[in-house]
Order: structure tokens, then C-alpha cells, then sequence
């Protein structure tokens, strides 16, 4: 069976390696096939790059709604056009998780300043985001957001099957820096939200889905939705008895979902800007996604059971002085 992936960044490659495994093939849509080499075909043309597939999947909400939808009517696509068309937009986005009841933080017109500036779309790893002082600063295509002063960043990721079967990971508890995520820890304590039953039934979603929250004040806020595998379950590879990337496939194939509890409690540190050899990491599981590296780049991760820490990893998370 070929599975086609849009998108051939590390989500794409670390699907690929837990598909190859499972008996499957892959060809990904992409632009600069380093990340996925050895893994399937690479294509940049969508036609040829449907030709004889089996099923269509993606590793990012950045891409064209109309090539999901074209991909759609030829072939079974995961999540479907549907779940990308809510997500890819922040405004959209927040007023279908408030439909649901799922509180966010305040956004729009009447909010406190100074506050957050977010690109409604393309904006990732804290990019297209900036603090404003008054609403005159708000360009069209942002969307204003109160800063919220939260105690910790929470993820939850979950997966639907085909027919219907949900399982939920732990808690993860993420650390992020500069808007980008440099430790994930997991099971986190607290109570589990349904946020992620009540959004997957609504879309009728199929795959694995992520929603980032802010716990603030006892209460979980979300903040943004990924209809995909996600950086933050990067630690069910070894941390889990099925990986997020194993989850979103079965899921995708119609296959009985597998058991998504923890092993042992479990820490995951992304590599960033540059990449340390594996020997530096004794008892750790190394990971390295082929990417040159460059300033504010995940290159890699790093993840540890045992419920240790990297102290040399730690450095990067500690809050650097006001
Ligand atoms: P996002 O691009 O929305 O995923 O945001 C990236 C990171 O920026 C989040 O994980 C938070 O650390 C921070 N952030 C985003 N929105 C807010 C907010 N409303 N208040 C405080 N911090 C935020």
C-alpha cells in the first residue's frame, strides 16, 4: 500500500519511518527532498504525485485547501479538507472551538493592550507573532489576542479511527522559548479536558489532531489546533505503546487504534539551531531529521524515560532574565 504525504519535513519523515515498518510505502510533495531521502518518491508536480497512490495524508496545515480538496475527489484523504479549512486560519479557528464551548484566550475587538498580533494564517513556531500596544497597530490580516499570563502550556493529543475510535495520549506539558517548543514532558498532572472528543466528533476527523492549551487560573484555554501528528507527541515514538506517527496511520487505514498510554514517564528536548552528536545523550533516544543547521531550526530531539532530565538540554528552557 502507497501512502502519499503533502509535505516532506521531519513529521513526514518520522511518519514514513514508522509506516515502513508497518509494510507501507510513501511519496511525499516536496519541494527539497533532503529530509526524506531514502524513505519514498519525492514529487513536486500534485498530478504526477497522485498517480497510483492508495490513500493522502499531510504533515503541515500550510498548504493549499484547493490541492486537499482535488486530492479529495480522487482519492481518501486524512483529516479530511474540512479539519485543514478550520485550522489553517486563527480566526476561524478560535470561533469554532468557542462554538464548541472550548475556552480560549480573548481575542478580537474588545481585549486588554498591550496584546499579541498573530497572523491569521501561515504563522508557525511563534513567526508572524508580535505585541502590540493598541489596536491601531493591527494590520488585516492579524488577529488580535490578550496576553495571557499562564502557568503552564499544555498539549493534548488524541486520534480518531475510521470508525469512530478515539484514544487520547497523557497530558503532555510543553516548555516553549521564542515561540518555539523546546521541551515536552509527559504524563503531565491534571485533569483531562474533553476538548479533544468534543473537536474530533464535530469534524468527524480521522488521524491524529493536537490542541496546544494555556492552563491559567485552574483553567485550560486553547490555543491552537493542529490537524496532524505534532512536535509535542514526538516523545510517544519510545515514550508510548503506539507512536502518535503509528496512531495517525492506523487511524488513516481504518486499523483498530493501538494503546496510546505512557511507558514511563517521559521528557523530549528539541535540538535547535544546531545538532549535537548522539554520543553526548548516553541513555537517551537520538533523533536527527537530515536538515542543515540554522539559527531557530528544530534539527532533531532528543528523548529520555526514566523520568531524568538532560541538564545540558535544561539550559535551553530556563527563562532567560527579564
Ligand atoms: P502560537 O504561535 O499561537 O502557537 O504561539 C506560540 C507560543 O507563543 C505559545 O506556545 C506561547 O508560549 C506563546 N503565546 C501564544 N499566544 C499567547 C498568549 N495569548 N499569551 C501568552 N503567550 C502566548
Amino acid at each position: 500500500m502507497k501512502i502519499g504525504v503533502l509535505g516532506g519535513g521531519q513529521l513526514g519523515r518520522m511518519l514514513a519511518l514508522a509506516g515502513i515498518s508497518m509494510g507501507l510505502e510513501f511519496r511525499f510533495l516536496e519541494e527539497r527532498p533532503e529530509a526524506v531521502r531514502g524513505l519514498g518518491e519525492c514529487c513536486t508536480d500534485l498530478e504526477q504525485f497522485a498517480r497510483g497512490l492508495d490513500a493522502v495524508t499531510y504533515e503541515f496545515e500550510n498548504i493549499p485547501l484547493e490541492s486537499v480538496r482535488w486530492l479529495e475527489q480522487r482519492l481518501p484523504v486524512w483529516p479530511s479538507s474540512r479539519a485543514l479549512e478550520v485550522s489553517c486560519d486563527r480566526l476561524v479557528e478560535k470561533d469554532f472551538l468557542r462554538s464548541l464551548g472550548i475556552p480560549t484566550a480573548p481575542y478580537g475587538p474588545d481585549i486588554a493592550y498591550p496584546a499579541l498580533a498573530k497572523k491569521r494564517r501561515l504563522g508557525y513556531d511563534g513567526k508572524g507573532q508580535r505585541r502590540i500596544a493598541r489596536p491601531e497597530e493591527l494590520k488585516q490580516d492579524e488577529l488580535a489576542e490578550e496576553i495571557i499570563a499562564f502557568d503552564r502550556e499544555l498539549s493534548l493529543l488524541a486520534a480518531r479511527s475510521q470508525a469512530g475510535e478515539i484514544r487520547t495520549y497523557p497530558l503532555t506539558e510543553t516548555v516553549h522559548r521564542d515561540g518555539i517548543l523546546v521541551r515536552a514532558s509527559a504524563p503531565a498532572e491534571g485533569p483531562m479536558p474533553d476538548y479533544a472528543r468534543l473537536i474530533l466528533e464535530k469534524l468527524d476527523y480521522v488521524g491524529v489532531l493536537a490542541l496546544e492549551m494555556f492552563e491559567h487560573q485552574g483553567r485550560l484555554l486553547a490555543n491552537e489546533l493542529a490537524p496532524r501528528v505534532h512536535n509535542s507527541g514526538h516523545w510517544t515514538i519510545e515514550g508510548a505503546h503506539t507512536s502518535q506517527f503509528e496512531s495517525h496511520l492506523r487511524a488513516g487505514l481504518g486499523w483498530p487504534l493501538g494503546d496510546t498510554k505512557a511507558r514511563d514517564q517521559v521528557v523530549m528536548y528539541n535540538l535547535i539551531g544546531q545538532l549535537p552528536g548522539p554520543e553526548r545523550f548516553e541513555g537517551a533516544h537520538y533523533h536527527a531529521y537530515g536538515k542543515a543547521p540554522r539559527p531557530g531550526r528544530k534539527v532533531g530531539h532528543v528523548t529520555l524515560l526514566g523520568g531524568g532530565i538532560l541538564p545540558e538540554l535544561e539550559v535551553a528552557c530556563a527563562r532567560s532574565a527579564p
